[in-house]
């Protein structure tokens, strides 16, 4: 086999991948990048691009059920679900493209195949491309996939992952939805949108468990105004095949019928098949790639990034850590931090949380405080019919240090970036407050927030004095 060397070769093509890869390049070093399948990863095919595509029709949709509200009339509404469908796969394709032509003008030699360690500096590559990489540095980046659970295994046409339910061209009548993380509270608020009845089966005492008790209070309840139907503490035993559709078995409850089921239990790393012994790389229990702050793995010069980590498993996390691993290749050190990671779920409403929760910086020992405003009390909120929800901040209250944020409502995944950047800088609240902020304008709320939180709000009445 043919043997070339280059300075950086990153394996996977995705958020962490190729962000690394033009980083690496920037410098004028030779870099290669492997991917066995697109450009893009899992977040540009079949993760946060399609999904959010879908997701722009419901929220269109929404916005027509309330078109009385605005004073418009509308006829019967239809929709072509293919049609949406198509979209979607026309906008994965553009950015594809677009994505293969920026790496081309950064001068990244792209192999197609797939990677496996031969030694920790040689690799080898077999597909389309077939040849052995001596690399001075390796960047891991090969990210995760859908958990498949051997009780109900998918397959594909009736038991769905979220890939394969991102191929229907038709919207089943019912869904169940095992799983009530982000991605099926996503799906969830995609489908329920379009008519179809969705019946959520999570084994946790609630939904989005991980995102603290305010926030998964606030989307049960606008789930449930939507009609979606929320079991908690349910155990999925198994899912058949039933007439047309499937019947899901629950331990100690009546089985439920659906047309479809979308199993959304969560995600596996992708680093089997790495090779990763002929390199000496350590990995953890779940085979998630054991790396430090600096995103070295315990192998000089093999680093790794993103959801292979298995931490967060977000985009713009795997980003940023391709970015700290190639500075650091590239002799400018950097570290990772984690205090500072918005996250998103676009529902709707929207939910955005950065930093810490109320109860997470009790937990830590922090005098933590609470401003709490809700978009009913907004005037922009209230010109455009979108008063549900509210945005909160968390501060200590003895140096009034900003240590969280979390937003329900509209736009919440734009109005989270203010406070990640707050968070990040060790803002405090008058920070905030002293900021002019433009009115009317739903960023208004973290000014109003901010001066609740400092006990002096102005667009809420004072609190009691005794
Ligand atoms: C339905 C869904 C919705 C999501 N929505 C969001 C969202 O809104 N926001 C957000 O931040 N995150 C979202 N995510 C998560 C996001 O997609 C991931 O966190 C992100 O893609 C991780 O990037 P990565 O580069 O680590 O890995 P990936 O994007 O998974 O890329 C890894 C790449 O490596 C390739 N590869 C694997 N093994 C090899 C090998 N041996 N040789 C060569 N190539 C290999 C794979 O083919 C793949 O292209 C979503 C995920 C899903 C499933």
């Amino acid at each position: 086999m043919e043997k070339k060397k280059y300075h950086v070769v990153v394996i996977g093509g995705g958020p962490g991948g190729y962000v690394a890869a033009i980083k690496a390049a920037q410098s004028g070093r030779s870099v290669a990048l492997v991917e066995k399948s697109f450009l893009g990863g899992t977040c540009l095919n079949v993760g946060c691009i399609p999904t959010k595509t879908l997701l722009a029709n419901a929220q269109v949709m929404h916005k027509i059920k309330m078109a009385e509200e605005y004073g418009i009339t509308t006829g019967p509404v239809t929709f072509d679900f293919l049609k949406m469908k198509t979209r979607k796969d026309s906008v994965v394709e553009k950015i594809r493209k677009s994505l293969g032509g920026l790496l081309q003008a950064n001068k990244i030699t792209i192999f197609a195949g797939k990677a496996e360690f031969l030694s920790p500096t040689e690799i080898k590559v077999v597909g389309d491309d077939n040849c052995i990489l001596e690399a001075e540095n390796t960047i891991l980046a090969t990210g995760s996939e859908p958990l498949d659970i051997g009780a109900f295994p998918c397959d594909h046409t009736r038991i769905m992952n979220s890939t394969s339910i991102l191929e229907i061209t038709a919207l089943p009548k019912s869904l169940a939805i095992i799983g009530g993380g982000y991605i099926g509270c996503e799906f969830a608020s995609l489908y329920a949108e379009f008519g179809v009845k969705v019946t959520i089966l999570e084994a946790l005492p609630s939904i989005l468990s991980l995102q603290g008790k305010a926030i998964a209070e606030a989307l049960t309840a606008a789930f449930q105004k939507q009609g979606i139907d929320i079991q908690t503490n349910v155990f999925v035993e198994g899912i058949e095949h039933a007439g047309e559709g499937v019947s899901v078995k629950l331990k100690d409850r009546e089985p439920l019928q659906a047309d479809l089921a979308l199993v959304a239990v969560g995600r596996k790393v992708s680093s089997e098949h790495l090779g990763l012994e002929k390199a000496g790389v350590k990995a953890g229990d779940k085979g998630e790639i054991l790396v430090n702050e600096k995103m070295q793995t315990n192998v000089p010069g093999i680093y790794a990034i993103g959801d292979v980590t298995g931490r967060f498993l977000l985009a713009h996390v795997a980003s940023h850590q391709g970015i700290v691993a190639a500075s650091n290749i590239l002799g400018q050190e950097l570290h990772m931090h984690y205090n500072a990671v918005p996250a998103v779920i676009f529902t709707t409403p929207e939910i955005a949380t950065v930093g810490m929760t109320f109860d997470e910086a009790k937990e830590r020992g922090y005098n933590a405080g609470i401003g709490k405003f809700p978009f009913g009390a907004l005037g922009k909120s209230i010109a455009t019919i979108d008063t549900d929800g509210f945005a909160e901040v968390i501060v200590d209250k003895g140096t009034g240090q900003i240590l969280g944020a979390q937003v329900v409502g509209h736009e919440a995944s734009t109005l989270i970036a203010e406070m990640a950047l707050a968070i990040n800088n060790e803002l405090t609240v008058d920070c905030v407050f002293d900021t002019i902020h433009a009115h009317p304008t739903v960023a208004e709320a973290w000014m109003e927030a901010a001066l609740l939180a400092n006990d002096t709000p102005i667009h809420m009445p004072p609190k009691r004095r005794a």
